[in-house]
């Protein structure tokens, strides 16, 4: 398949299945050597995350333990903007390695409000993977210590990320096609 449609708008394959599959393995590879005999405690961000936290999950032969979250953003009353909590974090973090699984880290605003709340629990270890990363969308710096792809700064779908609620169900990843 090379297009879809969802709502009004045209996508593009950008990634295969094989090239996604590729790449997350080798994500598990690595953190098959770097978490042995630790029992990392992986924290997969709901929903985008459910594909590649299932696969890469299905990929690692260490211990390991995972657990799925929700954020939820609100206008907090300070001019500071939107306050991030966790929904369904019943893990206790403390003294525990642990991993968030992120779908994408386009600004960076998520995570980087996001893992103090964390850090809080005093964690041995926090580090992240996140299967795509948009560069040019920075607006906070964050460390990707496992990451799949980076990508042009364009709307993707699929392998779990919707546009407006669809589109998570493609085992390839798309691009929002030019004029769309
Ligand atoms: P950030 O806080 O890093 O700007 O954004 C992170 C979140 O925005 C991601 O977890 C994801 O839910 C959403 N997001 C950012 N870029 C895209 C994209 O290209 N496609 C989709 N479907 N979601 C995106
Ligand atoms: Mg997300």
């Amino acid at each position: 398949m090379s297009y879809i449609k969802l709502h009004d708008k045209t996508f593009n394959t950008y990634l295969s299945e094989e090239e996604i599959q590729q790449k997350v393995k080798g994500i598990a590879d690595q953190l098959n050597l770097d978490y042995k005999d630790r029992r990392p405690l992986f924290v997969a961000i709901l929903n985008g995350s459910f594909m590649f936290a299932a696969d890469l999950f299905k990929y690692l032969t260490v211990d390991a333990e995972i657990s799925f979250i929700k954020l939820a953003s609100y206008k907090g009353m300070k001019a500071s903007g939107n306050v991030i909590t966790a929904i369904g974090l019943e893990m206790d973090l403390f003294d525990r390695d642990v991993v968030i699984l992120e779908d994408i880290v386009d600004t960076g605003k998520t995570l980087h409000q996001f893992l103090p709340k964390l850090d809080h629990q005093q964690p041995k270890s926090l580090k992240i993977a996140a299967l795509l990363h948009k560069p040019e969308a920075t607006q906070y710096q964050l460390k990707i210590d496992y990451l799949g792809f980076s990508i042009p700064n364009k709307f993707v779908v699929g392998y779990g990320l919707d546009f407006d609620g669809l589109g998570r169900n493609y085992k390839e990843i798309y691009q929002l096609a030019a004029g769309s």
